[in-house]
């Protein structure tokens, strides 16, 4: 297992100390922001938001608009049906249970239409400053491989994760993790042997040599 604090000091290290996927202008465009990010880019979503929020600027706006509308603006992230039916429902939430303001209490953000545990943690972390240990699929395979979880499910490893680390350190954790996964732990061909976390890095479940990774093999000749 991978010391956490010398994962997060090398990776800390290596990063942009401000890492933002998605450009919003309060929380409320954030949380919207975060439902439509499922299952698509963050280049993809934050092409439709100036054009949603500039139709529909407050929660109240969003809650009282016409399905098709909505659909018609956010059409090019996918699952756009289910997406506007969430993110009106979510601006309803926020309007009329939450007086306007986004809730920062974990099981408060939980109750909103279209919120998981991991969106709630990107709104906690990225707009209250709070504890947020964020697991997604990038995130997942790189803690899994540097052995600091061994569950596949998503809690557990948000649960190991948040045991190990400061609570200060964990939104950033999260943040520099992701990027890691997405510029040099890739899930096919791991770049390790350019990595960063090379000398503290267990490789859970990859090859002991660096030849002997997916891609080296593939590009091996034939007979080889
Ligand atoms: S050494 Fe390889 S497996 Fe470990 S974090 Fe780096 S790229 Fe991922």
């Amino acid at each position: 297992m991978a010391n956490i604090d010398a994962v997060y000091d090398l990776l800390d290290a290596s990063y942009h100390p401000n890492i933002e996927f998605i450009e919003s202008k309060s929380t409320y465009e954030h949380l919207i922001a975060v439902i439509l990010s499922a299952q698509t880019t963050d280049r993809q979503v934050n092409q439709v938001l100036p054009k949603l929020f500039a139709k529909f600027p407050e929660p109240g706006d969003l809650a009282a608009a016409d399905r098709s509308e909505v659909e018609r603006i956010i059409h090019s992230v996918g699952f756009y049906r289910v997406k506007a039916k969430n993110i009106i429902a979510a601006a309803r939430a926020v309007h009329e249970r939450f007086h306007g303001q986004v809730p920062c209490d974990l099981d408060e953000l939980l109750t909103i239409p279209g919120v998981g545990r991991k969106s709630a943690h990107v709104i906690r972390g990225a707009q209250f400053g709070l504890p947020a240990v964020i697991v997604d699929t990038h995130f997942s395979r790189v803690v899994r491989r540097l052995g600091l979880a061994e569950s596949a499910d998503p809690e557990k490893i948000e649960y190991a994760i948040a045991g190990q680390l400061d609570e200060r350190r964990q939104y950033r954790f999260s943040m520099t993790v992701n990027l890691h996964g997405r510029d040099v732990c890739h899930a096919r061909k791991p770049r390790c042997a350019a990595c960063v976390l090379l000398g503290v890095c267990p490789r859970i479940g990859l090859p002991d040599a660096l030849d002997d990774l997916p891609s080296k093999r593939k590009a091996a000749p034939p007979g080889a």
